[in-house]
């Protein structure tokens, strides 16, 4: 009989490094040279047409149509020169991936010829069949009607000979039906807030935006294992497995030296990162063996969160050419850590300055604090839905495990700044003094620039913590679409803002001086947000019982952490700052449950599948042979040398017998739980029975399947083992 799990291994032994095709050039010199940046730009527009698509992308401004067509046909020219065949539409639809139609340039012309063609009207619309989409409910599918419209804020690619452009995805009826659309309305709206906050302090500020710099983790596995695991390929993890003799104990992984196939890997992504404008800058080992980090600068946050997607897709692509898979699951094995995707946001201005890095004067501090504190209330007031961006069956696996953060939210700040907040909270307010009252105050508390250089003062375990000059959301998923999280950030700090200012005119308007107005509304800010701040170890238990006296919440699971989304309080929020309405709130709450519920679906699918046709046959034939043996040995031995010798061996085949039929029978009540689940009509409810009565068999079924694993023969067993996946050859 054929053991997969053997030719796969075989096919590993003879892995030899890829060689990696480094361009004869300097980064430097290739560096975006897929891209239809700036410095193309000039060289390829008119100078009105380049003012124009300038103004698109600092100001928002439209572009008409005329100017769209030089764009189409400037883009084209610059296209054709790198060799593209293909033009697509590129855009985040609520699947989770990217999408791309292609088109050819080509269009047939008389006299059998045929001529490139691209106009401006293919350039800023298309109109993909989207019936297949996910919508909620939104578009009938009889209307199947999506339009996707240029993004000029995100420079086009070349990827695969095939121009893409970025573009937004709304249905017929204008609702959005992907990230990127709420994405870029929550920056506007944080702008827009953000400007009048920041004239309080320096008029010279007239546009706010948000930076994202993300930090990406996946694990790397041989690609002919990851064949012979049905778990890997359908699911993106391993159900089952017992946990390898060694794995992360000796933490001689992270940071170690990278491994030569892994290395020509990375070396090979970052070539085409880098081709593509992605500012891919680290590469390290991660805590896990065959995990690995790489981050890039960071960038505006819609750049980044496309160049984010790109990479994923890179990562797919460049892995295969390396004899890899990329692993992008949140927890593609138990028992060692998982993966994140930590979101640095920050914000900066148009004079150049990050709001979040403390100033050199007293003045720009009050400023670093204002902000500082106004992101810290929002996450007080709003800490559900942002628990709500980041939920996922996978990250559900991941959240508040031994590595990762819990599922409640909170902020860390330091020692530091939390020194300054509480001096702050404590100070009296001689109103009246204006400017020079908060000049001296703000001497006399404990010195904010230092904490930018200390970076010793961190703490690993918060969901959301400042890391000296940005906020780092730790529990992002590795597999998630970062504008989620980001335009739910967004949101939460425009609305804040908008509180902000509007309080502190309110004081200004009732004659109390403009330092005294801020200074006073900082302080009750500070004390009303502070159940959001936890310095010490959000891993614990003790957090847990804190955390709920301080009347967070504490959603553990998907299904009861979307209902947020759909909260009165946040369905406001979101149609006050224009971002999502009523109606694309709620249809990406039932897209979201149903998501949940399909990947919660094939994962039992495929315990029932494995459990009944590998393991079950592979234990019943290796019990077989030792049935024969204890019979052979009862024919060899007398008795009572028998009776002594066979214990073992009849405790052994009674052990796999009693394995095996817990299996069957779990599997069993699995399958009938999955079928009424599958009668159910409502989402919801359908949602929280794959929760709460399905999943709890994943592991009751694991359980004895990773007791066989241990018992059978090594020669019979099917699936690669956790040290054969996790170790690269
Ligand atoms: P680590 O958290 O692993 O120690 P760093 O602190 O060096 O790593 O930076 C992590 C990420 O933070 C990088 O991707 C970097 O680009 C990003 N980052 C730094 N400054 C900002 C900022 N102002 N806004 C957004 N991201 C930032
Ligand atoms: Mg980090």
């Amino acid at each position: 009989m054929e053991n997969f799990r053997f030719i796969a291994l075989s096919e590993t032994l003879d892995r030899q490094v890829v060689p990696v095709s480094y361009p004869s050039l300097k980064i430097s010199d290739y560096y975006g040279s897929m891209v239809f940046n700036e410095t193309v730009m000039r060289e390829y527009l008119t100078k009105e047409a380049f003012q124009s698509v300038k103004l698109a992308i600092d100001k928002g401004k439209k572009i008409d149509r005329k100017v769209a067509d030089q764009v189409a046909s400037a883009v084209k020219a610059w296209a054709l020169s790198k060799g593209a065949t293909h033009y697509s539409h590129w855009f985040h639809p609520l699947t989770g991936t990217t999408a791309e139609k292609h088109d050819a340039f080509i269009n047939p012309v008389s006299g059998g010829k045929a001529i490139e063609e691209f106009q401006g009207n293919e350039l800023i619309q298309q109109e993909p069949d989207a019936s297949s989409f996910p919508s909620g409910g939104i578009r009938n599918t009889f209307e199947a009607r999506g339009y996707t419209a240029w993004d000029p804020t995100s420079p086009a690619f070349i990827l695969d000979k095939t121009l893409c452009i970025p573009t937004i995805f709304v249905s017929y009826t204008g609702e959005s039906l992907d990230y990127k659309t709420p994405l870029l309305k929550s920056v506007e709206a944080i702008d827009l807030a953000g400007q009048k906050v920041c004239q309080f302090f320096d008029q010279n500020i007239t546009k706010v935006y948000p930076t994202l710099g993300w930090e990406q983790e996946y694990f790397l596995v041989d690609s002919a294992l990851f064949a012979a695991r049905p778990d890997l390929v359908l699911a993106g993890r391993t159900v089952f497995g017992h946990i390898s003799a060694k794995d992360q104990q000796l933490h001689d992984h992270y940071f170690g030296i990278i491994h030569s196939r892994a290395r020509a890997f990375m070396s090979d992504l970052e070539i085409e990162s880098h081709k593509l404008g992605i500012p891919l800058k680290t590469r390290h080992n991660e805590v896990a063996p065959s995990q690995f980090e790489c981050a890039p600068v960071f960038e505006e946050v819609n750049v980044a969160v496309d160049h984010n997607q790109l990479l994923m897709h890179l990562l797919d692509v460049v892995s295969r050419k390396h004899h890899f898979k990329v692993l992008l699951h949140e927890k593609p094995y138990e028992s060692v850590n998982g993966s994140g995707k930590h979101n640095n946001w920050s914000l900066a201005t148009n004079t150049g300055i990050n709001l979040l890095a403390p100033g050199k004067t007293p003045e720009d501090n009050l400023l670093f604090i204002a902000i500082l504190v106004n992101v810290l209330k929002a996450l007080h007031t709003y800490e559900e839905v942002v628990r709500a961006s980041i939920a996922s069956a996978s990250n559900d696996l991941r959240l508040g495990g031994n590595e990762a953060p819990p599922a409640i939210i909170s902020a860390f700040i330091g020692e530091q700044l939390t020194a300054t907040l509480d001096a702050i909270e404590m100070m009296e307010n001689h109103k009246g003094l204006g400017a020079d009252s908060i000049r001296e105050k703000l001497k006399g508390i404990p010195k904010i620039p230092e904490i930018l250089l200390d970076n010793t003062d961190r703490n690993r375990t918060s969901p959301f913590a400042f890391t000296g000059n940005k906020f780092e959301f730790r529990a992002v998923g590795s597999i998630a679409n970062c504008a989620k999280p980001m335009f739910v950030l967004n949101t939460i700090v425009a609305e804040q803002f908008t509180l902000f200012y509007q309080e502190v005119k309110s004081q200004i308007d009732n004659n109390v001086m403009k330092e005294d107005a801020i200074f006073e509304v900082i302080k009750q800010y500070i004390k009303d947000s502070k159940a959001i701040r936890f310095e010490g170890n959000s891993y614990s238990e003790e957090w847990k019982i804190e955390a709920a006296k301080r009347g967070l919440s504490n959603h553990a699971t998907t299904p009861d952490a979307l209902k947020a989304f759909i909260s009165p309080k946040v369905i406001a929020l979101f149609e006050k700052h224009n971002v999502l309405n009523k109606r694309e709130l709620e249809a990406r709450y039932e897209i979201n449950l149903d998501k949940y519920i399909r990947k919660l679906q094939i994962e039992s699918r495929l315990i029932s599948d494995l459990s009944i046709n590998h393991i079950i046959p592979t234990s019943i034939l290796y019990q077989n042979t030792l049935i024969e043996n204890a019979r052979g040995l009862k024919e060899v031995l007398d008795q009572k040398t028998y009776v002594k010798l066979s214990r073992n061996q009849v405790q052994t085949i009674k052990e796999i017998s009693e394995h095996i039929s817990e299996i069957r029978q779990f599997v069993e009540m699995m399958t009938e739980e999955r079928r009424a689940a599958n009668r159910l009509e409502s989402e919801v409810e359908k949602a929280e029975a794959y929760c709460y009565k399905v999943k709890p068999y994943f592991e009751k079924v694991r359980h004895h399947v990773d007791k066989l694993e241990q018992v059978i023969d090594d020669r019979l067993w099917p699936l690669p083992k956790y040290r054969e996946l996790m170790f690269i050859k």
